[in-house]
């Protein structure tokens, strides 16, 4: 049994909690021969959910693997992620799902969710299996061609029509293949000085723009990946209010960062959907605080060290985002005063985990709900660095920068997975995983 004490809730009030058997329980009398974790001053935060992460797992283990992208996410806060699809084979049938699923669940870090591809090898011209994913073990709900557009229009009609028919949800990387050929950086003024062949809002724009017109059509579920210009704020504000069932997602970095970055030539900063203006990120924080952009989700992008060191033409596109994120979210968005911290409860654990369809998110903290949660540190600050980064992948924009907040401790499922800031030992987790799992399995049975 673990009893927090002392820790402050989102909303602000304070309040001791206690987990036994991998959920929340009744504090009262609670105490004696329990693990005691002193949270005063730190707030608790209900497991965070990433609805956008790359794990690279099979296929691209020089970049990333589950373990390492899981050990990334717990060190940033997290209990649970979306793992894309595009690996290697693509995931884009039920064996493969469910590899990914099962290794997560091993491994232990946080619940891993697969993705599924939308058509055959992300090749944008046959619709996947979807049915067979959903039906899997995986029971897999969302499903995205992400780092492509479904750029076909009848494709992504059929797509919505398919998902519709289990509460699925289709994820889109908006992205007009023609309108951003060989594009490097997004297209404007520093673009034309730079001489970088522009990426233009418009190619982002208007397949949002089809796309919510496509779901009010089909009546589906739309998800629109890594929202990252005021004109697709503009669109989506206007679908919501015309009652379409669309939901966006913004990344940390498009918070914060602009297309300036890109006169320094650094590749960390290339990324896709590209950095934009800075009235750009001043629209999306207001649509993040407004409820117009629903979630923060991190595009996590680990790559090897050898296809970012190299000219910003020639270097991949993609950032990690894992171990930072909340940090970003604090700086961006709650020491600016736009969001207090039941907001960002709500952003980055209960409506990812609600567009995810991933069930025990929507009561945090409540006796008999899962236990996960994280205890954060936001009065600390400090320049981000290499050791901060746990998984792969050094390609962050952030090393080097003063950034505010710490994660001293995350728990998934009940068992702690970082405590006073470190990781806990890979080994230890995956027996506490296994213990929380047969637990469940002799609940149910
Ligand atoms: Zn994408």
């Amino acid at each position: 049994m673990i009893v927090i004490t002392g820790a402050t809730l989102p909303d602000g009030t304070s309040s001791d909690l206690a987990i036994e058997g991998g959920r929340f329980v009744d504090v009262a009398g609670k105490g004696a021969g329990s693990r005691v974790i002193d949270a005063t001053g730190l707030v608790v935060l209900p497991g965070l959910v990433d609805l956008h992460t790359h794990l690279r797992e099979p296929g691209f283990e020089q970049s990333e693997t589950v373990l390492t992208g899981s050990r990334a996410a717990a060190a940033g806060g997290f209990t649970a992620v979306h793992a894309m699809a595009n690996t290697s084979p693509v995931a884009d049938t039920a064996g493969v799902v469910e590899q990914v699923q099962s290794l997560g669940d091993q491994h232990g870090y946080v619940t891993v969710r697969p993705v599924g591809a939308v058509t055959v090898g992300l090749g944008g011209e046959r619709l996947s299996e979807i049915g067979a994913m959903a039906g899997s073990r995986a029971r897999v709900r969302v499903f995205s061609d992400d780092g492509k557009c479904v750029s076909d229009a009848l494709l992504m009609r059929r797509a919505l029509e398919y998902v519709k028919t289990f509460g699925g949800v289709i994820a889109q990387h908006s992205q007009e293949p023609r309108l951003t050929e060989d594009a490097q950086m997004n297209e404007g003024a520093v673009s034309a000085e730079l001489g970088l062949a522009g990426w233009p809002a418009v190619a982002e724009e208007s397949i949002i723009a089809r796309d919510v017109l496509l779901a009010q059509h089909v009546g589906a579920r739309l998800h629109v990946c890594h929202v990252s210009t005021a004109g697709s704020v503009d669109v989506v504000r206007w679908a919501k209010a015309r009652g379409i069932h669309v939901t966006a997602e913004v990344t940390p970095h498009h918070l914060l960062l602009t297309d300036e970055l890109a006169r320094s030539y650094d590749s960390r900063y290339k990324v896709n959907p590209p950095l934009r203006r800075d009235e750009d990120v001043q629209a999306l924080r207001v649509a993040l605080a407004d409820g117009t952009i629903d979630i923060v989700a991190t595009d996590h992008a680990p790559h090897p060290a050898e296809s970012k060191q190299c000219a910003w033409d020639e270097a991949s596109f993609g950032m990690v985002g894992l171990e930072s994120a909340l940090s970003i979210v604090q700086l961006a968005m709650v020491d600016t005063g736009l969001i207090g911290w039941a907001d960002v409860a709500s952003i980055l654990s209960r409506k990812p985990a609600e567009i995810g369809r991933l069930a025990g998110y929507d009561a945090a903290f409540v006796p008999g709900s899962p236990a996960n949660l994280t205890l954060y540190d936001a009065t600390v600050s400090h320049v981000f660095g290499l050791e901060d980064l746990r998984g792969k992948g050094t390609n962050s924009p952030y090393l080097g920068r003063e950034l505010p907040g710490r994660v001293i401790a995350t728990i998934h499922n009940g068992y702690p997975t970082v405590l006073e800031g470190e990781l806990v030992d890979a080994a230890e987790v995956a027996l506490a995983a296994q213990a929380a799992r047969s637990s469940r399995e002799m609940s149910q049975a």
